[in-house]
């Protein structure tokens, strides 16, 4: 099955990313944890990267989808959940002719919507785990010890796009570049709606019921 996490930054799409790939055999696809994991390594695609990311600005569709391509690739019958990715309508364009390519499509699009000013306190809150990129928040979802991870015991870090203007820039382009996909995907009848101001628990609920229902 493939489906697809739609929605501003901030809003949860990785929480519940990764809840969905503890509990089942999902993988998660996240471009920007493979842009992150590029520059990390200081690679030279990582080099190519790096200012447009920290910035906050889109990067080279072309690049993504090459990177995404490569994973479908080796995944082979693999569940995938798509998430960051796409987000313009050329890239989804693009994506959809590679599907058609492969023989695969999309099974829905969980469209995750939460107000811009909820999503500058999120940000603002949010640390991400320097090992096993597992996502907490100062106060929505602390770790029981601070700046430590629950899970394997890394170091807790702040991304290095979620300054203030960063994150200014990045909802402009959601909303300008990457919104309209939410009408695309409607056309296909593919988009399940997500109210992402609902507790963490409730939104994983919310997805796990729907992936159940298509499983069926
Ligand atoms: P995204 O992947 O969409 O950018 P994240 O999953 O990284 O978003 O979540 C952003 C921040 O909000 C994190 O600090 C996370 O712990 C917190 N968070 C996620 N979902 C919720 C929720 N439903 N309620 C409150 N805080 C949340
Ligand atoms: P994310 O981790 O999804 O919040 O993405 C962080 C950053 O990575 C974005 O602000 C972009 O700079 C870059 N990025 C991630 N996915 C894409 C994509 N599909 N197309 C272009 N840039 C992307």
């Amino acid at each position: 099955m493939y489906v697809l996490f739609l929605g501003p930054p901030g809003c949860g799409k990785g929480t519940q990313a990764q809840y969905l790939t503890e509990a089942t055999d999902f993988l998660q696809l996240s471009t920007g944890d493979l842009i992150r994991a590029e520059i990390k390594a200081k690679t030279e695609l990582g080099k190519q990267l790096e200012s447009l990311y920290s910035s906050g600005k889109l990067v080279d569709g072309g690049l993504v989808l090459k990177m995404v391509q490569k994973v479908v690739a080796s995944e082979g019958a693999k569940s995938i959940l798509f998430d960051g990715f796409p987000r313009t309508v050329s890239q989804a364009t693009a994506f959809g002719e590679f599907l058609q390519s492969v023989n695969k499509k999309l099974d829905c699009v969980f469209s995750f919507s939460l107000a811009d000013s909820e999503i500058l306190d999120r940000i603002s809150g949010r640390m991400t785990c320097a090992d096993c990129k597992a996502v907490y928040h100062a106060k929505t979802n602390p770790p029981k010890n601070e700046g430590i991870c629950d899970k394997c015991g890394g170091e807790l870090v702040k991304r290095t796009d979620d300054s203030r203007e960063s994150v200014k820039l990045r909802l402009e382009e959601y909303h300008r570049e990457t919104e309209p996909l939410k009408e695309f995907y409607k056309k296909e009848n593919l988009v399940y709606e997500i109210d992402a101001s609902q507790p963490i628990e409730m939104v994983r609920k919310q997805i796990f019921n729907k992936i159940e229902a298509i499983s069926k």
